[in-house]
């Protein structure tokens, strides 16, 4: 598959044309931003961690029947993926209180969910992902009821999933960011990353955090949390 120029670069990714106009390539990088750009660093090693991690979590709900954009592992930082057309939203599923769901409930993070919350916000940084609700979808006709049913019902089957897989590995799932499109044959799929960027992870037992929350809390030893995690789902333990 023959890479050729590059068509867009967001914070943790650039995406380049192939010779196939129906796949892209995604390549991963080590920048990071938190707090919607205004904290911006370098993670050595994410790219390709995240690169590993995310086409592994695909690759097992696509074995669970669920549709995902993932074609193939190119190289350390590089994937084919299928090209889609973004859908401007961003779902959060959440199990347990944190971020910004703790924020505007006035709630302590931490605190278990009866059941797991499926949060639609509209992508967009500068207004800072604002929340929505169906009406506001189907009023501005960013997806249609149809496509809004599926992404509700794959979240919460995606969020199941690797909740699973999260805990064989001792890790807790506290929320998670998803994103989908429509491939150019209009299927809706699971697009960008699930990686510990999109995530938010914590030791199962100690509660240590072990995603992304590193960087944006200034906890340290970033590098090592990611790798731990990638390290904990190929079962070996540091
Ligand atoms: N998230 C993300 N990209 C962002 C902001 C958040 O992938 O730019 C993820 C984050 O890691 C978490 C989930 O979305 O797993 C929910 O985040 P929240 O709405 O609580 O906002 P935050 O407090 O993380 O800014």
């Amino acid at each position: 598959m023959k890479r050729l120029e590059l068509i867009s670069e967001g914070k943790s990714k650039r995406i380049y044309a192939t010779d196939d106009p129906r796949l892209v390539i995604e390549s991963y990088k080590d920048e990071t931003t938190a707090f919607n750009g205004l904290k911006r660093g370098n993670i050595s090693g994410k790219g390709v961690i995240n690169n590993r991690i995310s086409n592994h979590l695909m690759t097992m709900l696509e074995k669970n029947g669920i549709p995902t954009h993932f074609v193939e592992e190119l190289g350390e930082r590089e994937t084919l993926v299928r090209r889609v057309t973004p859908i401007p939203l961003r779902v959060v599923v959440r199990n347990i209180t944190a971020g910004s769901m703790a924020k505007r409930l006035g709630l302590p993070e931490g605190q278990k969910l009866r059941r797991a919350v499926v949060e639609i916000d509209f992508k967009d940084e500068m207004l800072e992902h604002p929340m929505v609700n169906e009406d506001y979808i189907y009023a501005m006709g960013w997806a249609s009821e149809e496509q809004v049913k599926l992404i509700k019902q794959y979240s919460r089957r995606i969020n199941e999933l690797l909740c699973t897989v999260m805990r064989q590995a001792e890790i807790e799932v506290i929320d998670c960011k998803l994103e989908f499109g429509v491939t150019v044959d209009g299927t809706l799929v699971l697009a960008d990353e699930i990686s510990p960027d999109t995530c938010r992870l914590w030791d199962a037992s100690t509660h240590e955090k072990l995603g992304i929350d590193r960087f944006r809390r200034n906890l340290g030893d970033v590098e090592q949390a990611y790798q731990e995690v990638w390290s904990r789902l190929m079962g070996e333990r540091a």
